[in-house]
Formats: C-alpha cells, sequence, structure tokens
C-alpha cells in the first residue's frame, strides 16, 4: 500500500474520457498537481459509438468539469431532451386510438400547503383520460408543443423546465478528450494487451504493444465491453439478469435530415416492437435510430425488417450497426487496485438512458472515496455496495417499464408479463402500489437514480391500476386539488407562449461564437 500519485484509465470512450475529465477538474482542485492523471486507448479497438440519450445529471457533469454549454451543443450537434415518449407499450398497435405516454423529467408541481397530486388525480380530479404527466406537470405540454426548456439567455445548464440532452457519441468523446487534456490528463495513444499483476493480485502495470509497459497506483478499467482488466486480468464475472430484462442486441443507424427545418423533438421517441422497441433520437442534421430487441424471440434479419419499416425509404441506403451485450453487471467492480467505469462494470440496457447515468455515479464514487494513502480494501466494499444497489434498482425500474404491458401479441410481450422473469422486490412494491401509490419513503432515494416521480410517471403510463377506494376516506381536499390542476394548465399555456421552439434555441446557442 502506497500513496495514490498516478491514476491510470484504460480505454478512451465516453467512460474513460469522462472519468478523466472529471477526476482532473476535482483532484487538482483540491491538491494541484498532487495525482498525475493519464489515459490510454487503442487506435484499433473501436468504441461503442452509441449512447446518444441522456438524463438531467449529465448538466452537472458537464458544469463541473467546466465545459460551457453552447459549446457542448455545438460541437456535438446536441439537442434537448425533456424526457422519453413510449410508444405502443400499453397494447399493440392497430387498435382504438394513439397508445402512448409520457416519461418527462420534470418531478409533479406540488406548491407550498398543495395537496400531493397524486391521489387526486387517481380519483379523478384532474379529468377523465388526462395523463398523469400532462396533469401534474408543465412538461408535458412544453414539449409537445416543440418548445425548448429554457429561454434564450437563461444560464448554463439551468431552465425553465429540467433537461438533458441528446448527442453524437463519437463527437462528445472527441470533445471530452480535446477538454481533458486542456486539464492535464497525459493520452497515450496504443494498445493495452496484457496486465500484469503481483502475488497479492495487485495490478503492476499494463503492457502495450506500442508505449511499452505504463505503471500507476490506481487503474480504471474503461475498456468497455472487452473489460481487460476487472474482466480479463482480475476475473471479476458478469451477474448476468437476462432472465428479467430479455433485450441482449441492438442494430443501430443514423439517419441523415433531408431537410434543414426537419422535426426536432425534445424528447427521445421510445416505440415498442414485437420483440423488443426502437429507440429514436433527434440530433440537429440527423436522426440516431436503433432497435433494440431480444434474440430469444427474434433473429437478426427479422430484426432488420422490423428496423427499416420502423424508419421507411430512408433506410434503404443505409447499413445497420449491429451490437450485442448480456444485461448484468460485476458485482465486484472495485478489486484492489483496480475500479472499472462504464460497459466493463456493467450495462443492462439502454431505456431509460443509464448508461452515462452509471458513468457519472461512479466517477462521482471514485472521486469522493480515493483514499490518499492508497488503502483501497477500505473504500472498495464501499463502492461495490453502492454500485450494486444502484444496478438492482435499476433492473426494477426497467422491468417497470415491460411487465405491466397489457400485449399479448408476441412472445416477447407475453414473457416480459411472466411473474417468473419479474424481480421479487418489484412484484412486491407493485403488490403495495395496488392499495396505494407510490411514495416516496417506499424508496432510498440515495440509492435510485430514478425519484419517485419517473417510478409514478411509468406506472401510471402504463395504466397501472391503484384501487381508489381505499383513497377517498383519506383524501378530502378534492375542491382545492381540482383548483391546483386548473392552475397548473394555465401556467403550462403560459409556459407553451413564453418558451422559444426548439430548434429556434438550438439556433440561438449554436450560432458562432
Ligand atoms: P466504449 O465506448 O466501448 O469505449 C471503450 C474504449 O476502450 C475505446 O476507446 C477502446 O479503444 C478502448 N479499449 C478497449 N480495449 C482496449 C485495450 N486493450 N487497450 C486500449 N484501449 C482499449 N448510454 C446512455 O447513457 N444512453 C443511451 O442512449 C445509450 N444507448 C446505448 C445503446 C446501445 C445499443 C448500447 C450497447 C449502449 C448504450 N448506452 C447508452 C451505453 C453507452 O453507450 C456507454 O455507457 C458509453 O458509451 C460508455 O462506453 P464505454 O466508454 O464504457 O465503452
Amino acid at each position: 500500500m502506497h500513496p495514490v500519485r498516478r491514476i491510470l484509465i484504460v480505454g478512451g470512450g465516453t467512460a474513460g474520457w469522462l472519468a478523466a475529465c472529471y477526476l482532473a477538474k476535482t483532484l487538482n482542485s483540491r491538491a494541484p498537481g498532487a495525482i498525475a492523471i493519464s489515459l490510454v486507448e487503442s487506435s484499433e479497438i473501436p468504441g461503442v459509438g452509441v449512447g446518444e440519450g441522456t438524463f438531467p445529471s449529465i448538466r452537472g457533469t458537464l458544469s463541473a468539469i467546466g465545459i460551457d454549454e453552447a459549446r457542448f451543443l455545438r460541437t456535438c450537434g446536441a439537442t434537448f431532451k425533456q424526457g422519453i415518449r413510449f410508444v405502443d407499450w400499453v397494447r399493440a398497435p392497430g387498435g382504438d386510438g394513439i397508445d402512448h405516454y409520457f416519461h418527462p423529467f420534470n418531478t409533479p408541481s406540488q406548491r407550498p400547503g398543495a395537496p400531493d397530486p397524486l391521489p387526486y388525480w387517481l380519483l379523478g380530479d384532474a379529468g377523465a383520460g388526462v395523463p398523469f404527466a400532462e396533469a401534474a406537470t408543465m412538461q408535458k405540454r412544453v414539449a409537445d408543443a416543440g418548445r425548448a426548456p429554457k429561454r434564450i439567455g437563461d444560464p448554463d445548464y439551468q431552465g425553465r423546465m429540467n433537461y438533458a440532452y441528446h448527442f453524437d457519441a463519437g463527437r462528445f468523446a472527441a470533445l471530452l478528450a480535446e477538454h481533458g487534456q486542456s486539464l492535464g490528463v497525459q493520452r497515450t495513444i496504443a494498445t493495452v494487451v496484457r496486465a500484469e499483476r503481483d502475488e497479492a493480485g495487485d495490478i503492476v502495470g499494463v503492457e502495450t504493444r506500442e508505449a511499452g509497459t505504463l505503471v500507476a497506483d490506481l487503474y480504471i478499467d474503461c475498456t468497455g465491453f472487452r473489460a481487460a482488466l476487472i474482466g480479463e486480468a482480475m476475473g471479476e464475472p458478469l451477474r448476468s439478469v437476462r432472465d428479467t430484462l430479455f433485450v441482449d442486441r441492438a442494430l443501430a443507424m443514423q439517419v441523415p435530415d433531408d431537410r434543414a427545418d426537419a422535426p426536432l423533438p425534445a424528447y427521445t421517441i421510445s416505440t415498442a416492437h414485437e420483440a423488443g422497441w426502437t429507440w429514436d433520437i433527434a440530433l440537429q442534421t440527423r436522426r440516431g435510430v436503433g432497435y433494440v430487441y431480444s434474440s430469444r424471440h427474434s433473429d437478426d434479419a427479422r430484426a432488420e425488417a422490423v428496423l427499416r419499416r420502423y424508419i421507411g425509404p430512408r433506410a434503404d441506403a443505409l447499413t445497420p450497426r449491429l451490437l450485442a451485450f448480456d444485461a448484468g453487471w460485476r458485482p465486484m467492480q472495485w478489486k484492489r487496485n483496480c475500479v472499472a467505469i462504464g460497459l466493463a462494470a456493467g450495462f443492462l440496457e439502454p431505456l431509460e438512458s443509464t448508461g452515462i447515468g452509471l458513468i457519472e455515479i461512479a466517477t462521482y464514487l471514485v472521486a469522493h472515496l480515493l483514499p490518499p494513502d492508497g488503502d483501497f480494501a477500505r473504500i472498495a466494499p464501499r463502492f461495490n455496495e453502492a454500485m450494486n444497489a444502484r444496478y438492482a434498482r435499476i433492473v426494477d425500474f426497467l422491468k417497470l417499464h415491460y411487465c405491466l404491458t397489457r400485449r399479448t401479441d408476441s412472445a416477447f410481450w407475453r414473457d416480459n408479463a411472466d411473474p417468473a422473469s419479474i424481480p421479487a422486490s418489484l412484484r412486491d412494491l407493485l403488490a403495495l402500489w395496488r392499495h396505494r401509490p407510490p411514495h416516496r419513503l417506499d424508496f432510498v432515494t440515495d440509492l435510485e437514480m430514478f425519484l419517485p416521480a419517473s417510478w409514478q410517471f411509468v406506472l401510471y403510463g402504463m395504466e397501472f391500476a391503484t384501487d381508489p377506494a381505499a383513497l377517498r376516506p383519506m383524501h378530502a381536499q378534492s375542491a382545492r386539488a381540482r383548483e391546483e390542476f386548473r392552475m397548473l394548465r394555465a401556467v403550462a399555456a403560459r409556459a407553451v407562449d413564453d418558451l422559444p421552439p426548439h430548434r429556434a434555441l438550438l439556433d440561438a446557442l449554436c450560432a458562432d461564437p
């Protein structure tokens, strides 16, 4: 054991460079020059090159590492994301009406002293057929109207609505690489072929093909699905959750816009299909579209046909990229002097954009827990416990999207609703919520990536039924609640008038500086 003076990050995708920037910024502001941070990345092994949807935490991260918002938007072809619209998740297409619901980033509005809107929405006080997200937030109306979440001139990373971004993953990693080096991160282009360990099991150096052996006190594995250090060298296995989360393959396409004023939704569109779902993300000049599916329920040729049918003739000239993954995570992500961040640590699936969010959490934890004396054994259990809890809670949240479906049109959806595929922790919560709506005390919020409001939006977006009979005697403020719902509708209408169209804001922010 010796003091931490050198950190080596292996891998230069989003995980590697985000960790490099954050650690360089935070550790150096604590003790300038005390810890040297370097990153080695291969020019031969490509990164996954996907990961275009984010979670609102990314704003805090970008701000903390010192990238201004306009530079980020311009460089990464980025757009604003105010939530996710889920299409055809409840019922198969072809029935009556349009089947969609919205998961906004705003939490339900509740003025001081006003009642919690959820029980009153369940009691029908918001009006028949009004979705919970529309009754309880302004954001659904704002997003539906094509408005941006902030006004021109609002401060960086602050908006009238809560928001995240969509961006080009390759350009994002390149921006972070440039910024990381300006923060003093030493970059080496080389392929790691082997990690050498001492008798105790610590890594004592990584051998590269082009740059000799690189030595550090702490090694951060950001080599993606390859997991060159935590998996190959340290032998830590992945815990698969494929019996709960079935999707394990994706076909992705980049669809160029055919006109400068192409529609620009400020939300991700997630559409359910026979064996999975598509993401549809509008960037400034193209769309990123991908079909995520279960190889047990569809072969690749059939999946490609589904993707092409979804995109239409614009896909004819395009070839999809195939990505395969196994939903799961490594229970031991920090072992001795090696810690994994990003896909090397685990990956569940793209739904709800948790990949980059988990990178952010892991990076904050490393910066926060890093023991200056190098006694990693003291903090590794804390790190592993915190990450394990987060992954497990996310599994439940993701499964919530699938297991409440009423679709019976394919084996994928029937299997997803099979109680045997639902974790006991989620089954217990659903049993509870049959009789009363989710409450924040049902969650250990420090360990949840998704706040109780997100669970509520998905639960009731999926048309889950909570018995209102039990609510009525305990909720006698219907008149007040109706007034609050009416006021929120009026405020939402004003917000739609006040906020600029999504593209107008981007044009203003991305104009030459
Ligand atoms: P990679 O991008 O794979 O980077 C690995 C790096 O390691 C590369 O630079 C490579 O050159 C280097 N490397 C590998 N081996 C070696 C070696 N031996 N020596 C040196 N260097 C090496 N996340 C989200 O937040 N939102 C989304 O919408 C989203 N969508 C996704 C869709 C799909 C289909 C998939 C598979 C993932 C998605 N993710 C998403 C996850 C997201 O893409 C990743 O979390 C993110 O890109 C980080 O990847 P990474 O840096 O861990 O790995």
